[in-house]
């Protein structure tokens, strides 16, 4: 079930398409079950090319927007959708082959093939009308390290951009803590109608990618590797999704360099040619009007920054982040 999974619930839209792509390859089969029309009855020339045509130009539209409700990227889906409706229309031709009243047709073949091939295509260029709904803002996701955060980010920038949430955190321990972070981020998602997406929570990887620097000061270079593999993250998927911008909440926290993410909001600006959007969310009051609407919200507000080295037993704990 975790294909049809988007933001934790499951995403309606995807299931549609899944059992109306599950009738369709039927229906094609199916139609392997009628007889051909004998030669001598008349027929409009090329018939049964317009049919193979318009059947596997059907199919490769629906595994298209299939995949692409699944969270995949235009492209990728694009590729998918025309392997699989090969796939298929070369199993059609083979199951043909074995019929006494049906022929197999390298023609009939490539009839499919240019369907599936005009409707790909007219994808690939149109895609975006699913993205860009909204033609006067540009997209923008938006890496959220927290709800607390995210609701005053999101509220400040919701004028000008359309924002999606990405929340990647495999900084974050122990899982429970995790977890308890996201219920907050899922529930502001909710309230305020935004997109979530999900990124894994693979901590013991973030472990492999700070060995060495556990013993770091927090604002040391420790925090500098942590910024950069959720930077890294979301600029991967705002360039698989066709995002504009991206950026993160991680500038409202006064317990971060500014400096240190802006440079490395760049740095991934330049490796992956998406717009940085360079902005210190603390500033103007930005912290404080992040308490304050967290406190509004009656939104959790945790005492640490993340991962377990900020969490240390005997360590003070600051007061909230
Ligand atoms: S203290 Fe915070 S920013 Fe620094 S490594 Fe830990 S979780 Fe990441």
């Amino acid at each position: 079930m975790f294909l049809f999974k988007k933001n934790n619930e499951i995403n309606k839209m995807a299931v549609f398409v899944f059992v109306f792509l599950i009738f369709w390859k039927f229906f094609i089969l199916w139609l392997l079950t009628i007889q051909e029309l004998p030669s001598n009855v008349p027929a409009p020339i090329f018939l049964d090319k317009i049919i193979h045509f318009s059947l596997f130009g059907v199919l490769s539209f629906l595994i298209f927007v299939f995949f692409y409700l699944t969270n995949n990227g235009k492209f990728e889906s694009i590729m998918i959708a025309f392997f699989w409706s090969s796939f298929y229309a070369i199993f059609c031709e083979y199951i043909q082959s074995f019929l006494p009243y049906r022929n197999a047709s390298f023609f009939d073949f490539l009839a499919g093939m240019l369907g599936a091939m005009i409707i790909l295509a007219a994808a690939f260029v149109k895609g975006g009308i699913w993205e860009h709904k909204d033609k006067r803002n540009p997209r923008l996701l938006l890496h959220i390290c927290c709800a607390g955060c995210g609701v005053y980010v999101s509220s400040l920038l919701q004028k000008n951009y359309k924002i999606v949430l990405y929340y990647y955190n495999p900084n974050m321990h122990p899982k429970a803590e995790y977890k308890k972070r996201l219920k907050e981020v899922v529930r502001v998602a909710k309230k305020y109608k935004l997109e979530l997406i999900l990124g894994p929570h693979s901590h013991d990887k973030w472990l492999e990618k700070i060995r060495g620097m556990e013993n770091e000061p927090e604002r040391g270079i420790r925090c500098e590797a942590c910024f950069r593999d959720r930077l890294e993250k979301t600029v991967q998927v705002a360039k698989k999704r066709n995002f504009d911008f991206f950026t993160t909440t991680l500038t409202v926290s006064p317990h971060k360099n500014f400096d240190i993410i802006k440079n490395i909001g760049f740095d991934m600006e330049k490796k992956y040619g998406v717009r940085f959007l360079c902005q210190d969310f603390k500033k103007d009051g930005g912290f404080q009007k992040s308490i304050k609407l967290s406190k509004e919200l009656d939104l959790y507000r945790q005492n640490y920054c993340g991962c377990e080295f900020s969490r240390q037993v005997g360590k003070p704990k600051m007061k909230s982040l």
